[in-house]
């Protein structure tokens, strides 16, 4: 806990809020009750899943940390409010993939549960209105929203933190067929930043290969809050 007090919203995205904060350095982002998927279109409400998203997210945050990688994380303020570093977040989703498992199936002969040989990382323009589009290098910088340098730089970051997130979750009975970064800059750095969660991952049950993850809202009608708390009971068992 911390003395840091939430000002103003600024930014409110689909699942998170962004805070100003008496800290003029950081924010807080408050992970909220609110599902979306589809780009909008379904919308749905679970209760406690931001609890339990931020919960995961600061674990996985803490452990990538004493790992080496750097992020925004700086400490939670309550349950379901984290403290963050301002940064600069790079409108480039940045998704690595193990298993095959959703869009990959659709647009390319990948039939479900094929495991790749080694990663596959693909960028993402950030932009609702465009629908997310596939983008590589070339068009991230001719839209000014990274050099070729940054672009290397995040697809090295991505393999380097899905190599230690994919026996993290092995550990705790978890396969990640896939996962979605953001990152971010601030004081000439990038930072990990957003969040790891069930809402961001594909996370199955190593056994039954059973969805613990916003499948369960995107695809069916199942129980999100319990599958949501089962991963959490799992990752953060200290705060149950
Ligand atoms: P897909 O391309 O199969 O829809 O998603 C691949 C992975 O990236 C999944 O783990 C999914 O949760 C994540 N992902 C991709 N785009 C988004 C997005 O806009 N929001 C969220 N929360 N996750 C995304």
């Amino acid at each position: 806990m911390s003395n840091i007090q939430k000002l103003e919203p600024i930014y409110s995205g689909k699942a998170k809020t962004i805070y100003t904060t008496n800290d003029s350095g950081k924010y807080i982002s408050e992970f909220r009750d609110s599902l979306t998927a589809f780009n909008g279109d379904k919308k749905s409400e679970a209760p406690k899943k931001g609890y339990y998203n931020a919960q995961i997210s600061r674990k996985i945050f803490e452990m990538l940390e004493e790992n080496g990688v750097e992020t925004h994380y700086k400490g939670m303020a309550s349950g379901a409010d984290m403290i963050v570093d301002i940064v600069e977040i790079i409108k480039i989703e940045v998704i690595i993939r193990n298993i095959a498992a959703g869009s990959i199936t659709k647009r390319y002969p990948m039939p479900a549960g094929k495991v790749f040989d080694k990663p596959i990382v693909v960028f993402d323009y950030k932009n609702d209105d465009y629908q997310d589009p596939m983008m590589n290098e070339d068009i991230a910088f001719a839209l000014g929203i990274a050099t070729y340098e940054e672009m290397a730089y995040l697809k090295e970051a991505a393999l380097k933190i899905n190599s230690i997130l994919v026996p993290y979750f092995d550990k705790n009975g978890y396969l990640l067929p896939d996962l979605k970064l953001e990152f971010g800059r601030a004081n000439g750095k990038i930072l990990l930043a957003d969040e790891i969660s069930c809402d961001t991952c594909r996370i199955w049950d190593k056994v039954t290969k059973e969805s613990f993850d916003k499948d369960i809202f995107r695809f069916g009608d199942g129980d999100l809050t319990k599958a949501y708390e089962a991963v959490a009971r799992k990752l953060v068992p200290e705060i149950f």
